[in-house]
């Protein structure tokens, strides 16, 4: 059930240009610390999806910096993965009950881990999101634990979130994104918040001359003369690629040569969902030959993704509810307007009107998609701000330190 994924180690020197001296000291500091602690990172699926991007690239960190650092996830059946994405579905605000059927396979499983679990040799387990989170009930040899949730529970099914937060006891630290998404009766003490952040350095996220973005667009099929709004993102209702296409079809008929690209290639194994939504995607879109739907691997990858958030005249991320949004991040630091879903983290990464903008309906999407292709000087001054804000808050050397730093809390009481 528990696999590990193969991980390197990545020198924190590479990342100095995105750190200052205070910020250099005090993880040479924390490093020194945690060294000879074993710390492993516990979530669902080593490809697709954010948290699979955020551990492929803080894990490296961590041990590059002398702090022991696996990762593991589940290797489970679709049945186990339908469950848990009811589960991730009802604590974002979905409609559904669990039954005894489901609370089996969600245990059964679990249980099954926390026994493999036993057998290693860790000092600290940082769990990530519900699929894995029960595995904290009842093991030995869990001495400390952090799980860290990436969901937004601003407004769950309460009768699922009263559910699910029996696992949430074995846990020394609750980590949020933000406030509004503990609910019920979690214990506040052991509650902290941290914000995710995105790698600079990755093949997605390094600088790409827009030419070259262009032509790789080109041969995916776009014309790289006309408008394109892109939004890269799961297949998944929360994405509301529907109200995507929608928002596209009223742009449309003010700029007639717009052309859409809806990116979200099936990686994730814990999102079996992911084809019902495209095929109702695939509907919705109909003959219209200016609507691009990827969702192969093969054909889109990190450099693809890079070229779409850098030559794309917009970005959306037109979430109804987003954890974080990593999506958002990544199209900001390549300068792109990006507009979002005004929700969760979506809303603390974009202000309104200053590095982006925010809509709640495919109208109010339309009318700034419109904008934004046609006014030059608000594109640029969003473009520039957008930039800038990310390389303040959400680059992976921040994420580094308030990661390390609460390890160091949990393990060394701060
Ligand atoms: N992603 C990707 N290819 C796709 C769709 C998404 O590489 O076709 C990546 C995206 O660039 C981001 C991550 O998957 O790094 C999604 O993270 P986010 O926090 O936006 O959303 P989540 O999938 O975790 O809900």
């Amino acid at each position: 059930m528990l696999q590990q994924v193969a991980t390197s180690h990545v020198h924190l020197k590479d990342y100095y240009g995105f750190l200052d001296e205070e910020s250099v000291m005090e993880l040479e500091r924390l490093s020194t610390r945690l060294s000879g602690l074993k710390v492993a990172h516990l979530n669902a699926t080593s490809m697709g999806g954010g948290v699979a991007e955020i551990l492929r690239s803080l894990v490296p960190l961590m041990n590059g910096l002398g702090v022991q650092t696996d990762w593991y996830c589940i290797n489970a059946d679709t049945d186990f993965f339908q469950v848990t994405k009811n589960i991730h579905n009802s604590l974002q605000g979905g409609d559904w009950q669990f039954d005894g059927h489901a609370h089996d396979v969600f245990l059964g499983r679990n249980r099954r881990v926390a026994q493999e679990i036993e057998a290693l040799d860790v000092d600290l387990w940082v769990v990530h999101d519900p699929q894995p989170c029960p595995v904290s009930a009842g093991l030995q040899s869990f001495r400390q634990a952090i799980w860290h949730c990436h969901l937004d529970s601003s407004t769950p099914n309460r009768a699922v979130w009263n559910y699910f937060q029996r696992y949430l006891v074995g846990y020394d630290r609750l980590v949020f994104c933000l406030p509004e998404y503990v609910n019920g009766s979690v214990p506040q003490e052991r509650v902290r918040f941290i914000r995710p952040a995105i790698d600079p350095l990755t093949p997605k996220n390094q600088p790409l001359p827009v030419s070259e973005a262009r032509q790789i667009l080109a041969g995916l099929g776009i014309d790289p003369s006309r408008p394109l709004i892109t939004q890269v993102a799961r297949f998944d209702r929360w994405k509301d690629p529907l109200g995507v296409i929608d928002a596209y079809r009223l742009a449309k008929q003010e700029v007639p040569t717009l052309q859409l690209a809806l990116v979200g290639v099936m990686e994730a194994q814990d999102d079996p969902e992911a084809n019902v939504v495209f095929e109702q995607v695939q509907r919705h879109t109909g003959a219209d030959l200016d609507i691009h739907l990827f969702s192969d691997p093969r054909h889109v990858q990190q450099r693809e993704v890079n070229a779409f958030q850098t030559a794309s005249t917009v970005v959306l991320q037109k979430s109804l509810r987003e954890g974080f949004g990593l999506t958002v991040a990544e199209a900001m630091w390549k300068g792109s307007p990006v507009i979002g879903g005004n929700c969760g983290g979506i809303r603390v990464q974009i202000e309104d009107g200053h590095n982006g903008f925010l809509v709640a309906t495919p109208e109010e999407c339309a009318r700034r998609i419109v904008q934004l292709i046609q006014d030059g000087e608000v594109r640029e001054r969003i473009r520039a701000n957008a930039k800038e804000s990310v390389r303040k808050r959400y680059l992976m050397p921040r994420l580094l330190k308030d990661y390390l730093q609460l390890i160091e809390e949990v393990v060394l009481g701060g």
